[in-house]
């Protein structure tokens, strides 16, 4: 039998495996509403931690003075400075940013604060004139911490576990905050951090300072996770005071999410058996920056072995994990030229893998195209279930409610079809009425401005 007939073969099971009709969508969406019920209801009710995040206001735009904030994502950290001005909003920002030698990614708790500890001393110590502190009062910084934490009250939280390519044993069950202050002291920088907060809550706090009707932040980025506002009423698990908003911030870690509907495949099977955290981040696994492309080397490699897509031999490269990265895979995908001329040189680049015919190249970006589209949907569907959630798809009052999603990450910011697949999924699943009150907005730096927002919040000083 031909090779190209089979390779077509593999491909249309591909896209049947992947398949997200709506029916299945607005499954997917009422089973994330359940779970989220059930994780507000007590602790360990749900794959869903629907974490308590302590952060029961978010910014006024009352906010003043220069603040700090450090942003410890899954790719990079960045480090940042706002000058905030009251209700002439943010006057001033300047940022760094570095990326995490992977060695720290799995050394000691040690090595990476100690490592972050100095890169913020970097950065403080080359502080313009402008930034000069009044004197006798400590800098404040706002923590941004994107891994599932137990927060215990605004400035402290256990870190529950790690996900994306991190794993520090020693770390779990450790204060975020006590480790991060220690290395400071270490590294002799004076500093407090007044704020710990998930990435997610700090894109909704950067949201909200632009645009009141932000309710809910999305992060598509090495991970993906979601945080949104909950009325305090509706947490029973919460057994503090009532906050005086009658709200509360809950961090969903929507990565863990699972659910039989989930359209799972050997690939997502295989991938998930052999990563740091089997069994863990399902839903994070199938839409986010980390994955896409090793699931996409996944289907390359069955093929190349069951219907020599490259070939006689498989490739050698072909068989290293994570070898291709989201980006290439985005820029593939992208790819407008006649003879997929990008195509033809990434695989060229990273797989060594040369002359490949134009047919070759249009089956990798279809494939390209079936997982990116599987992606995109489901999280639209993830969305579509807070908006159920918080009852902010229907009428209120006569009215139906505006409703802004922040959202934030490399993957939602820089891959096109991505993004556009996931707008339009989110329109034709809320239908046409509604879909004119619900908006997607790039907040871009979101999530370090954000934290920066909340430590003035959670001043010493007011
Ligand atoms: P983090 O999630 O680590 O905080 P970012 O929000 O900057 O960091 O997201 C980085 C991730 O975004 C990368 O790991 C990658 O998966 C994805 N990404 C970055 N650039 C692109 C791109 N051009 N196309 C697709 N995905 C991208
Ligand atoms: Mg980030």
């Amino acid at each position: 039998s031909n090779p190209v007939s089979k390779s077509g073969d593999i491909v249309k099971e591909l896209e049947e495996h992947c398949a997200t009709p709506v029916s299945k969508l607005k499954q997917i969406a009422d089973a994330m509403t359940v779970e989220m019920h059930a994780g507000l209801a007590s602790e360990g009710g749900s794959k869903l931690k629907m974490l308590i995040t302590y952060v029961d206001n978010l910014p006024t735009r009352d906010e003043q003075g220069v603040y700090y904030a450090l942003d410890l994502g899954g790719t990079n950290f960045r480090v940042l400075r706002v000058q905030l001005a009251g209700k002439s909003g943010i006057e001033y920002k300047e940022f760094a940013e570095v990326s995490i030698p992977p060695q720290l990614m799995v050394g000691t708790p040690e090595a990476l604060f100690d490592y972050i500890a100095a890169e913020l001393n970097k950065f403080i110590s080359s502080e313009s004139e402008k930034f000069r502190h009044p004197s006798g009062r400590q800098r404040e910084l706002g923590f941004t911490f994107s891994f599932p934490v137990l927060q215990l009250s605004i400035d402290s939280g256990t870190l529950i576990r790690w996900t994306k390519g991190f794993s520090i044993q020693d770390m779990v069950g450790r204060d975020v905050v006590a480790e991060l202050t220690k290395a400071m002291d270490r590294q002799g920088v004076d500093m407090r951090v007044s704020a710990l907060v998930n990435d997610t809550v700090g894109t909704l706090a950067g949201g909200k300072y632009d645009n009141k009707d932000v309710a809910v932040a999305v992060i598509l980025g090495t991970g993906s996770n979601a945080a949104y506002v909950e009325r305090a009423q509706a947490i029973p698990k919460w057994h503090g005071p009532h906050p005086k908003s009658g709200e509360m911030v809950i961090n969903m870690e929507w990565g863990n999410f699972k659910s039989s509907h989930l359209p799972l495949t050997e690939y997502d099977n295989s991938l998930d058996a052999e990563s740091l955290n089997p069994g863990e981040q399902i839903f994070e696994k199938m839409i986010s920056g980390m994955y896409l492309g090793e699931l996409l080397r996944r289907v390359l490699y069955r093929m190349a072995n069951e219907v020599a897509l490259f070939g006689d031999t498989v490739p050698p490269k072909l068989k290293t994990h994570f070898i291709l990265r989201t980006p290439e895979m985005s820029a593939m995908h992208h790819d407008t030229s006649p003879d997929l001329n990008v195509v033809g040189e990434k695989l060229k680049d990273i797989l060594e893998i040369s002359n490949t015919s134009l047919s070759t190249r249009k089956t990798v970006v279809e494939i390209c195209n079936i997982l990116a589209t599987r992606g995109a949907r489901l999280a639209a569907a993830g969305i579509l279930g807070i908006l159920k959630k918080t009852g902010r798809d229907s009428f209120r009052d006569g009215e139906l409610p505006n409703t802004v999603i922040a959202m934030d990450g490399g993957l939602y910011e820089h891959y096109s079809e991505y993004r556009n697949c996931l707008e339009n999924t989110l329109n034709e699943l809320v239908g046409e009425k509604l879909a004119k009150h619900v908006k997607l907005i790039l907040s871009n730096d979101g999530s370090g401005i954000g934290a920066a927002l909340l430590a003035a919040c959670h001043s010493q000083y007011i």
